[in-house]
């Protein structure tokens, strides 16, 4: 454990000095800040509500835009995870009371991701958020990237790739559950997590993420 915990503080240690002598802003590129006064203020949450095709309530602490994208994508993709504490605080804030009790459970980040990255975006997002996770879902590794798909494309692909990983777990067994994501795009995602969820016995109270694009019945047909 201390073995794991000095390695964990090794790199937090290279990765804060790398992110130093980078010293330019992960939101808008501005040079000699870690985050500018404007793009820390794009974090601060703005919460919004959607529902996946699916019906699934969605609450996130963004809506999609070239901020946030930019930080999350920077936590993802370059492994700056000293954005991790302002993303969480942010989903923090997202978080509705009622929502309080519930088991919180990330979808599952495939092996190859957490190969790449050391770490599962929405746990430790979650963890930020001060709650946490309860890793009651597991992904089947039947799954091909889908970021280039589109909406109903993304639903067939992502059919089958996870179950439940403890059907029975929690303080009474099956109970009330929130799934959590760091970003909402089609919603088919989230509906595939709760249809697992619901086939093992679990109240799908909704679903949390640091963002979420708009449902395009919220904003029109051209939204
Ligand atoms: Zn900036």
């Amino acid at each position: 454990m201390l073995a794991v915990w000095i390695d964990h503080a090794r790199r937090l240690g290279a990765e804060a000095l790398a992110f130093l002598l980078a010293a330019d802003c992960p939101g808008c590129d501005s040079p000699g800040s870690l985050l500018c006064p404007d793009c820390a203020d794009a974090l601060i949450a703005r919460p919004v509500r959607r529902t996946t095709p699916g019906g699934v309530q969605v609450w996130a602490a963004h809506e999609f835009d070239s901020v946030v994208a930019r930080c999350i994508r920077r936590v993802k993709e370059d492994g700056q995870t000293l954005l991790v504490p302002p993303l969480g605080a942010a989903l923090r804030a997202a978080l509705p009371q009622e929502l309080d009790g519930a088991l919180f459970v990330p979808v599952p980040t495939s092996r190859a991701a957490f190969r790449r990255r050391g770490y599962r975006v929405p746990e430790v997002l979650l963890r930020a958020a001060g709650r946490s996770p309860c890793r009651m879902l597991a992904s089947t590794g039947a799954r091909t990237d889908q970021r280039s798909l589109g909406r109903a494309a993304r639903a067939r692909n992502v059919r089958g790739s996870m179950r439940v990983r403890h059907p029975l777990l929690g303080p009474a067994g099956a109970g009330a559950v929130v799934i959590v994501d760091d970003v909402v795009t089609t919603g088919a995602t989230i509906d595939e997590a709760a249809r697992v969820l619901r086939q093992a016995g679990h109240r799908v109270l909704g679903a949390v993420a640091l963002a979420a694009t708009p449902s395009r019945s919220e904003h029109g047909v051209n939204g």
